[in-house]
């Protein structure tokens, strides 16, 4: 796994070595400082001249504005590289999670599904800057400081070892429930999250219902426990900050007593007493440093494994290695044996065949749940049929590339999905490229003109968040406007007006018998009155064709369709 987490690092191998050679030299800096020092105090100041010390002064603070450079460096470009590789994984999980197939959509919890393309990867751009720099230089200095240490006075450098494992401990202590907290502040947040977007989603059920009170007690018992959480962390927090502190000057205070007792015998210099102060402070520091990246890699290690396992999902449904792309299609279809369940042992859809000629309208009708949307849905290739074959053309729909097959077929739904843009972008999703006349003229053809003159900005008005502006009737003839601008051979309506009043579905019954003119159509109608017209109707029931034939000749026959009339 970690190699192919390096695999990451590969278009930005620059940066890296720039990075992580400016944290070197840093690193050594810092420990030439002290070092500097002790010669400052042992040889220079007794020498008395004072040129050669006003020198040494500029000398070390050449030393602080290199050291003050590469700090910037290395702040920037490392959280640059860091940045730079959560943007790919970001930009491939967001790519790969579109093409994922509706089977996966069905059983994904969409916040989970945000937390992976957003938190998971921001722990993943943390540890890909600190983890190989932070690590490395942290170990250097730790050892390097050590080893001065023990060239200034190795007796003294024992006393301080002495100390590390204590601090160690009390490091990694902290930092575990460090962890602990934080993952519970997350959760706590989460929660917090799926309850704003619902209250702000149901906004109108919740006041409908005039139960604000209701859902400001439920948030503030998210928000107290979000608190408590914090607190907690914070308690935590404090404690780490405070016991380090006095671990540090603990270890200074015993340092000073040793050393001076050395000082006092002779045998060591005032100089190298406050060189080993200072490396004290050098050597500990690292000490909390790999504490953190401890502390961050295994939460890295679990979003990287999260985003692999995302970008390993294999869509359900994706092209074939001999997938063909096809053209514009004549619109014949060919439903053979075809069966299908969402839950291995329950067919939805059985053994159905039914032959549909180019430009003939099909209704299917029967009870909710009897399989209709199902069964439309195996055309453009939502779910993979168990058995039998779908067949456009004589063309297998398994043999299509999926980006062709999808644009031979336009689809109306009862629930229409508008996104938050203008009424020019909503229609645009037709067809991309279409240009401003052509959403003129769809719009104009899917009966909008009239809203479109009302609206004081037209096709520029904004029609809102899931275009809660628009009502009903008008959402529905923004999607027809969409499927006039797609301009396919194969137009599937699933109950596309029966969330309407009988006068607006009369009038957008219209627009969808001139969306359906010359075109393969398949319409699943609720009201049964829509469909005196069209060319054959098909009943199913629990997933099976009962019976098939002309509105009269059904009505005549006095079986299912006659009940389903009557009801
Ligand atoms: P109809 O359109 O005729 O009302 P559907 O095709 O929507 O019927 O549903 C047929 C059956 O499949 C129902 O029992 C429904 O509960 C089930 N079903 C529909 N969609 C899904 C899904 N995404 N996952 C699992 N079961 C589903
Ligand atoms: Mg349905």
């Amino acid at each position: 796994m970690l190699k192919r987490f390096f695999e990451y690092y590969r278009p930005w191998m620059g940066l890296f070595w720039l990075d992580f050679g400016c944290a070197v030299l840093s690193g050594l800096l810092e420990l030439a400082f002290p070092i500097a020092v002790q010669g400052f105090i042992d040889k220079l100041i007794p020498a008395g001249n004072w040129t050669l010390t006003l020198l040494a002064v500029a000398g070390l603070t050449a030393i602080y504005l290199i050291n003050a450079g590469l700090m910037f460096v290395v702040t920037y470009w490392g959280h640059k590289l860091g940045i730079n590789i959560e943007t790919t994984m970001r930009a491939r999980a967001f790519e790969h999670l579109q093409r994922l197939s509706f089977s996966y959509f069905d059983k994904v919890r969409t916040g989970k599904m945000v937390a992976r393309v957003t938190r998971d990867l921001e722990d993943i751009g943390e540890i890909a800057h600190h983890g190989p720099e932070d690590l490395f230089i942290a170990i250097m200095t730790f050892v390097g400081a050590f080893c001065l240490m023990l060239w200034i006075n190795v007796q003294l450098a024992f006393v301080a070892i002495v100390i590390v494992p204590a601090m160690a401990f009390l490091t990694s202590y902290y930092g575990g429930r460090m962890t602990r907290t934080w993952r519970a502040i997350y959760s706590k947040i989460g929660n917090f999250n799926v309850r704003l977007e619902e209250t702000v989603g149901g906004i109108r059920v919740v006041q409908a219902f005039a139960n604000e009170a209701h859902e400001a007690q439920l948030f503030k018992r998210d928000n107290a426990a979000y608190r408590a959480a914090k607190l907690a962390a914070y308690r935590v927090m404090a404690g780490s900050v405070s016991l380090t502190y006095m671990g540090m000057r603990l270890v200074q205070v015993v340092i000073m007593v040793f050393g001076a007792g050395l000082v006092l015998k002779g045998e060591l210099t005032e100089g190298g007493f406050v060189a080993f102060l200072l490396l004290t402070g050098a050597f500990l520091r690292p000490i909390e440093k790999i504490a953190a990246v401890i502390e961050l890699y295994p939460r890295g290690v679990a979003g990287f494994q999260r985003y692999c396992e995302l970008i390993d999902t294999k869509p359900d449904i994706a092209d074939g290695p001999d997938a063909k792309s096809v053209d514009r299609l004549n619109g014949a279809i060919e439903i053979d044996h075809a069966s299908f369940g969402y839950a291995t042992d329950m067919p939805v859809v059985q053994d159905i065949s039914l032959s549909v000629e180019p430009g003939e309208t099909v209704a299917f009708v029967g009870a909710s749940g009897a399989g209709k949307t199902t069964l439309l849905s195996l055309v453009p290739r939502f779910y993979e049929l168990t058995s039998g074959a779908i067949r456009i053309d004589g063309i297998d729909v398994r043999d299509m590339k999926l980006e062709s097959l999808r644009r031979q077929i336009g689809i109306v739904q009862q629930d229409v999905f508008l996104f938050g843009g203008t009424m020019a972008e909503n229609i645009a999703y037709g067809r991309l490229d279409a240009t401003r006349d052509e959403i003129a003229q769809a719009a104009h053809r899917a009966r909008l003109g009239e809203l479109l003159e009302r609206l004081p900005e037209g096709l520029d008005t904004v029609v809102g968040e899931r275009g809660v502006t628009l009502s009903g009737g008008q959402k529905q003839r923004v999607a027809i406007a969409r499927a006039f601008l797609k301009n396919p051979p194969i137009l599937i309506l699933d109950e596309a007006t029966s969330a309407l009043d009988t006068e607006t579905e009369r009038r957008i019954q219209r627009a969808l018998d001139d969306l359906a003119k010359d075109r393969t159509t398949l319409v699943i109608a609720h009201r049964l009155a829509t469909i005196r017209n069209v060319d054959r109707i098909v009943v199913m029931e629990e997933g099976r064709i009962v019976e098939t034939g002309s509105y009269e000749e059904l009505l005549a026959k006095g079986g299912a369709f006659a009940r389903l009339d009557a009801a």
